[in-house]
């Protein structure tokens, strides 16, 4: 009987092939309209109703993959993509993904495989040092970082430590305590809402704060709240700032709101998903100015830091917080390495048990590109951002509806949200370009969200002749 396999001859063969494609990919990338425009179904219409009985050839799975799948796919690496936050892939990264394929390594203890775990640890210390965070969030300190998903999931594991610090453990064997009290601005990423839901700490045990002009959120207010809800008897638990809010880039005062949860005793998570990439530069840092009493510290190298998606670094002041949160020791699992207290496993600082080798292609955009060539590129999307700012500021139709701190532009056109609704409407249509929206201040802006991995400032000004050209 034949083999089912394929062949390791065929593989090298449809390994180069797909490799080349990736290239062509890319490098004409920016010739193809940057949004999908398939309708609902319309993948699913063209796929053959059932699985396929006998083995086919893979060039047919390629020839498929162009032409069924490339119409549903919506260019995230396009350099003329503004939308939501970049998602960026660099060749480094793809390479650290294939590799990381090709070995097929699951990395839930260190013994599982020594490296995947020595390389994330090593990677991570570098990294403290590389973005200006505080030494204790190394591994030969308390603390140590470890390599999650998103920043969704390093929210909830932040949560879920805090929740065993406040209840001392209690709530993981007797289930949860109505009287622990969250804290977030309103502008906060959803996920910190689902985290607390999925920890069993209900929404309606979640304080959203107004946020002030700038988006960030209200120190006042939050401290009033942590007050009021103390003098009532509850526990003020988790506090989570943002580095860079989703709607708008607001950037809490991580200072301020640090020491007011030190006086409760809070956790404070720091959630920099996308503008934590920007502390590779000192001069951004006054933005992190406080990280000093944080509890935690999360950013996504999968979106402003050229490393395919997933991946997101979460450090811990105390790694024993979380551990002692999220460690379940089923005999199986049992091995001499960790019962020597020598190694770090990883599975015990995260939710799921099974782990990617994700590490490898963090370290190799980390050599590829260097700290200088990373600081280069965040510094030259800052400056895209403020030359986009200022083509906005000097046509009188045209108003920003925030400064960007970073390399986010929040614009809009002077007028009714609902005219702007069309313009972005015409906008994204075409397939030019692609952007999305927010509501601040309860008004529609458009967003230009710029730190793709291949933009270059002839996009941004190709961008906005084509938005400031466009009729509502
Ligand atoms: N936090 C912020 C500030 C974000 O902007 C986002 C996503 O855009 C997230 C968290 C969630 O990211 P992830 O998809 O990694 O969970």
């Amino acid at each position: 009987m034949n083999s089912p396999h394929m062949s390791l001859e065929e593989f090298r063969q449809h390994g180069h092939a797909a490799v080349d494609w990736i290239c062509e990919y890319l490098r004409t990338i920016e010739t193809r309209p940057v949004r999908s425009t398939v309708a609902p179904g319309e993948i699913r219409a063209s796929l053959p109703a059932s699985a396929p009985e006998h083995a086919e050839d893979f060039s047919a799975c390629l020839r498929d993959f162009e032409n069924i799948i490339l119409p549903g796919i919506t260019h995230w690496q396009s350099p003329n993509f503004f939308a939501y936050f970049p998602c960026n892939g660099s060749p480094p990264a793809i390479l650290g993904e294939l590799l990381s394929a090709g070995l097929g390594v699951q990395g839930m203890l260190w013994q599982t495989s020594p490296a995947c775990t020595e390389l994330e640890t090593h990677v991570l210390d570098w990294l403290v040092d590389l973005l200006g965070l505080p030494a204790f969030f190394k591994s030969d300190s308390t603390g140590g970082g470890v390599i999650q998903d998103t920043a969704s999931s390093s929210a909830l594991c932040a949560i879920l430590a805090a929740r065993e610090r406040a209840t001392a453990g209690r709530t993981n064997r007797s289930g949860i305590d109505r009287r622990l009290i969250a804290y977030t601005s309103e502008q906060a990423h959803s996920s910190i809402e689902k985290g607390l839901r999925v920890a069993g700490i209900g929404s309606d045990q979640l304080r959203l704060m107004p946020v002030d002009e700038r988006c960030a959120i209200g120190a006042d207010a939050l401290a009033e709240a942590m007050a009021r809800d103390r003098r009532a008897g509850a526990v003020p638990f988790f506090v989570c700032a943002t580095i860079g809010t989703t709607a708008a880039n607001g950037i809490d005062p991580i200072r301020r709101v640090g020491e007011l949860t030190q006086r409760y005793g809070a956790w404070l998570h720091v959630d920099a998903a996308m503008c934590g990439t920007a502390m590779l530069c000192p001069e951004f840092r006054i933005h992190n100015d406080g990280v000093d009493l944080a509890d935690s510290w999360c950013f996504n190298p999968h979106k402003w830091m050229f490393t395919s998606f997933d991946c997101d670094c979460l450090w811990v002041r105390r790694r024993a917080d979380l551990i002692g949160a999220l460690s379940i020791l089923p005999d199986y699992l049992r091995n001499a390495a960790t019962e020597s207290g020598a190694v770090i496993d990883y599975r015990d600082w995260q939710i799921p048990l099974g782990r990617r080798f994700r590490a490898l292609k963090l370290w190799f955009v980390l050599r590829c590109y260097g700290a200088a060539g990373l600081r280069q590129l965040v510094r030259e999307h800052v400056r895209l951002a403020r030359l986009f700012a200022d083509l906005v500021r000097a046509d009188e139709r045209f108003e920003l509806a925030l400064d960007p701190p970073l390399n986010l532009v929040c614009f809009r056109r002077r007028g009714e949200d609902a005219i702007n609704q069309r313009l972005i409407d015409k906008l994204n249509a075409g397939g030019k370009i692609y952007l999305s929206h927010a509501l601040i201040h309860g008004r529609f802006a458009l967003r230009m969200s710029i730190g793709g991995t291949w933009c270059e400032e002839r996009h941004v000004h190709q961008a906005w002749r084509f938005i400031s050209e466009t009729e509502p």
